[in-house]
């Protein structure tokens, strides 16, 4: 059982429901969003992706999916039951930040081996899912994020979930920071074999609260289950179960 906590909303006065761990709550009543320890006012932007299905239409791009694609058996969009379909907002800090990292390395793919310096120089909407216990794939999620408006609590679904923050700004920032850090590791690593120092300094421009629409949904073919993940603003599977062709 999950247990559910309530504090009151700072700005309306209705009881907001959050679980631990979570600690930036939105109100489903008002759409005010706040820390649930101080009950703050959020002062960041708080923005939202618009989902453009409902439950009947959002198995359209999910069977469009299933029969593109040849890896995926002929009969797949045919045979498939789709057995749930959620629609989640999760949350998300967008971190846009120009960031440039100095290196110094050995390159060893010539004899005798060199130390080298170099630089990756790179600007990003670096994305931070704002949940800890999940699995969720955020690198292979490209956030439409030029269709995002402000929050607004009045067009969120009946139906859907809004999940809070389980992670704050200043979090988010830092996890932003160190994923950035090893992805300039990564892309150095194709310039010289082995790093010997790598520095890294970051001008954070924005630091944007999103909620983000995703489809959960499960289907079953041939008496097996699958899973998978739809963005809703755009209708793309952001990551789906193949089951095999069976060749
Ligand atoms: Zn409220």
């Amino acid at each position: 059982m999950t247990i559910v906590e309530t504090i009151q909303c700072s700005h309306c006065g209705a009881p907001i429901e959050f679980k631990p761990g979570e600690i930036i709550a939105t109100c489903k009543y008002c759409g005010y969003t706040q820390a649930i320890e101080t009950g703050q006012v959020f002062t960041f932007e708080h923005s939202v992706l618009m989902n453009k299905y409902d439950p009947v239409q959002v198995e359209e791009p999910i069977r469009e999916w299933m029969r593109g694609g040849f890896l995926k058996p002929g009969d797949l969009a045919r045979k498939s039951k789709i057995t749930e379909k959620d629609l989640v907002y999760l949350p998300f800090w967008v971190v846009s930040v120009e960031a440039k990292s100095t290196y110094k390395g050995v390159f060893e793919r010539v004899a005798p081996a060199v130390v080298k310096d170099g630089s990756v120089e790179k600007e990003y909407d670096w994305l931070v899912l704002a949940r800890k216990a999940s699995d969720f794939p955020t690198r292979e999620y490209n956030v439409p994020l030029e269709g995002k408006v402000p929050y607004d609590f009045r067009k969120i679904e009946g139906f859907a979930k809004v999940l809070n923050s389980e992670v704050d700004q200043d979090q988010a920032v830092e996890m932003a920071k160190q994923q950035i850090e090893d992805h300039h590791r990564f892309l150095a690593q194709e310039d010289i074999d082995k790093i010997i120092e790598i520095k890294t300094d970051y001008t954070v421009k924005q630091v944007v609260y999103l909620h983000a629409p995703v489809w959960f949904v499960k289907f079953e073919y041939k008496h097996e289950a699958y899973s998978l993940l739809l963005d809703g603003a755009t209708g793309t599977v952001i990551k789906g179960d193949i089951p095999s062709s069976g060749f």
